[in-house]
């Protein structure tokens, strides 16, 4: 099947793609991924999206997104590209054995939360282990949990798990946050939430059957192993761009995260655009992601009008 546009990701950056392109009549065919809506939907209120004096949830709003889209003509699927061919135009897309093939092509397909990376932690994940407060802190009613990291994210996250938990334990690697100081006012200021600094998670304990029933702990001043007793840890220490599919065929920086030309959301091969979390590792907001979709959009517009002209 023939496209002009096929925009991978549904976000907000690639559902405002979605929005753009489909008003500039180029109907547009997005793969939603394995998270339609993308990281928003797994939040809670969101309160810095302008135009929402009252603050917004995140699912509420990624439907909104995806209403207006849908609205001018853009068509949505509840599915995940597994393979690209970058080499020649035009580009070619596989959904498993499906393919298609897209004149240009908009990449939007976000960032995932990162992992410790230990055995422990892959077995228990789901089971007592898990990087979505919003997704789980149901489960931890009047349990003890740890939240690990120092950024926003982890602020966040261990203040929305005082609603469940009867106590939240932050633990972090150094001896300073780096979250903005309205968040680390409102976390400290919460009489559940306390902090262990300068400590790293070596191991996760406990089974699938009973879930997790403490971790061990590393000071990275002394290098003293203690153990923490708890009913679950909740990751927050960022994320990875998700580029896995483009690896040898487009730049990336050292982290993964696509790079785009100056002035532009054009990728290294032409008609290739990217936009949102996946190329940008510094702002990772809603807003910005929403402002780099439309930019691709108009991006691609141009580049098809330059290619029928
Ligand atoms: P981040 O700012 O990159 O913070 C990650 C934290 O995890 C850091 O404190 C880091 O420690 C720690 N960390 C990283 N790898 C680790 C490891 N292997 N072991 C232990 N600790 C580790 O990520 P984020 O908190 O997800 O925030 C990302 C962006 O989203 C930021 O720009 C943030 O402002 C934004 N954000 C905003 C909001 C909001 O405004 N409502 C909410 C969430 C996120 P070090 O400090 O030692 O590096």
């Amino acid at each position: 099947m023939n496209r002009k546009v096929i925009i991978i990701g549904s976000g907000p950056a690639g559902l405002t793609a979605a929005l753009y392109t489909a008003r500039a009549n180029l109907k547009p065919l997005v793969f939603e991924g394995n998270q339609p809506g993308g990281q928003l939907t797994i939040t809670t209120d969101v309160e810095n999206y302008p135009g929402f004096p009252d603050g917004i949830m995140g699912p509420d709003l990624m439907e909104s997104f995806r209403k207006q889209a849908v609205r001018f003509g853009a068509e949505c699927h509840f599915k995940n590209v597994t393979k690209v061919d970058l080499n020649k135009k035009p580009y070619k897309i596989w959904v498993g054995d499906e393919t298609f093939n897209a004149e240009s092509l908009i990449i939007a397909t976000g960032a995932s939360a990162k992992m410790l990376g230990l055995d422990s932690e892959r077995v228990l994940m789901g089971y007592g282990v898990s990087a979505c407060a919003t997704c789980d802190g149901f489960f931890f009613k009047d349990k003890k949990v740890l939240v690990v990291g120092g950024g926003d994210s982890a602020m966040e996250e261990a203040t929305y798990l005082t609603k469940f938990a009867s106590e939240v334990v932050i633990i972090h690697r150094r001896d300073k946050f780096r979250a903005s100081k309205i968040m680390i006012d409102r976390t400290m200021s919460n009489p559940k939430i306390s902090v262990l600094w300068n400590k790293t998670i070596n191991e996760i304990l406990g089974s699938q059957e009973k879930g997790v029933s403490g971790v061990l702990l590393k000071d990275t001043i002394s290098g003293e192993s203690n153990e923490e007793v708890c009913d679950g840890v909740f990751m927050a220490i960022g994320h990875k761009p998700n580029t896995d599919l483009f690896s040898g065929v487009l730049d990336m920086d050292e982290f993964g995260y696509l790079k785009t030309k100056d002035g532009s959301t054009e990728t290294n091969l032409e008609g290739i655009f990217a936009c949102g979390d996946v190329q940008d590792n510094i702002y990772r907001q809603a807003v910005t992601a929403a402002g780099t979709g439309c930019m691709s959009a108009i991006d691609a517009e141009r580049y098809l009008e330059s290619l029928h002209n």
